[in-house]
């Protein structure tokens, strides 16, 4: 009765009202800025499909999407997928249903393997260059800051080993990009998050003891033979902690996590921060971290007029 009455008028009013649910309960004043936002996810699969849906139905501006393979039945115990996507690549067969969720967001797919000396180059360009015809909107004043050219204001890590994470640490370290990193661990029951600001805080290649210190061992390498466990609840549960940390992160509320663990079998959820290494192997990094510090007395300044 009422309840129906109620969500078809939402619907009618006005286009985009069906996405202000934030801004309805006065968390955000700003939350239709999230139409101007454009978020670029390199990988399709437990995580990064995930996130995707949640962000085409929160009403982000633009999507890119990156991934070289196909759907399987084996993917079936992830979330998003269905069996009539078998066969499709994955970037076409999310581009697909994500259109039909909401036609607004503009999507493009790229259907290529980072890692190649093509497929980074390609990344690059996808990252700095619109289409022909492409009308780019300019960065929202006191927004994030987006990298050097940067067309994206994020960049989402959703891939599953460590060189693909290597190659975006590579990408946004060179074009001083923030992205996030997300990872699940082998045996299905923790994963985590984490902001990447070049120069400002520690870059992928920074802290190779990041490992040892959150105890998830084995997230980075796909180890041959094993047959990794794979659990949509796990994979559920870190996409929407990474598409919470990019709302707050986009539209400017609560605290953003720098790095936030999560550990199924405790309900343990471990925060910490991470420095940028100085003698980080990136050459990239150590140029933008360079960067940062000679910006220092700008930011003290700006914080003293705040
Ligand atoms: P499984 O390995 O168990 O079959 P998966 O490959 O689907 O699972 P997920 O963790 O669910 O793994 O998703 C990671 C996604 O990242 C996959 O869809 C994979 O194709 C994609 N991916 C990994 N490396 C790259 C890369 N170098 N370029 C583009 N996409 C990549
Ligand atoms: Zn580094």
């Amino acid at each position: 009765g009422k309840i129906q009455a109620m969500s078809a008028e939402v619907v009618d009013s006005n286009p985009y009202s069906r996405l202000m649910a934030l801004q309805r309960m006065g968390i955000v004043a700003n939350y239709q800025d999230i139409r101007s936002f454009t978020v670029a996810i390199v990988g399709m699969g437990g995580v990064g499909s995930v996130a995707a849906e949640m962000l085409t139905r929160c009403g982000i501006g633009r999507l890119l999407l990156y991934d070289y393979d196909t759907v399987e039945l084996a993917n079936m115990n992830r979330l998003f997928f269905r069996p009539e996507h078998v066969g499709m690549t994955k970037t076409d067969a999310a581009a697909k249903t994500l259109a039909e969720i909401n036609p607004d967001v503009e999507l493009e797919s790229f259907t290529s393997n980072i890692t190649t000396v093509d497929g980074f180059e390609g990344f690059v360009r996808s990252l700095t260059q619109a289409p022909l015809g492409f009308q780019a909107e300019p960065p929202l004043p006191g927004g994030p800051v987006r990298g050097k050219g940067s067309r994206v204001d994020l960049v989402l890590s959703c891939v599953d080993n460590y060189e693909a994470r290597m190659t975006i640490n590579q990408a946004c370290n060179e074009l001083g990009q923030p992205w996030m990193e997300s990872g699940v661990s082998e045996d299905a029951v923790s994963g985590h998050i984490q902001l990447l600001l070049p120069g400002e805080t520690a870059c992928f290649a920074c802290v190779p003891p990041l490992v040892v210190a959150s105890g998830i061992d084995e997230r980075t390498l796909k180890r041959e033979g094993v047959c990794a466990a794979s659990l949509p609840t796990t994979m559920g549960m870190v996409a929407g902690l990474l598409v919470q940390n990019s709302l707050k992160y986009l539209l400017r509320f609560g605290t953003v996590s720098r790095y936030l663990g999560y550990n199924a079998l405790a309900d343990f959820f471990p925060t910490m921060e991470m420095r940028p290494n100085v003698q980080c192997d990136n050459a990239a990094c150590r140029a933008r971290q360079a960067e940062y510090a000679a910006l220092a007395p700008e930011r003290e300044a700006a914080a003293r007029a705040a």
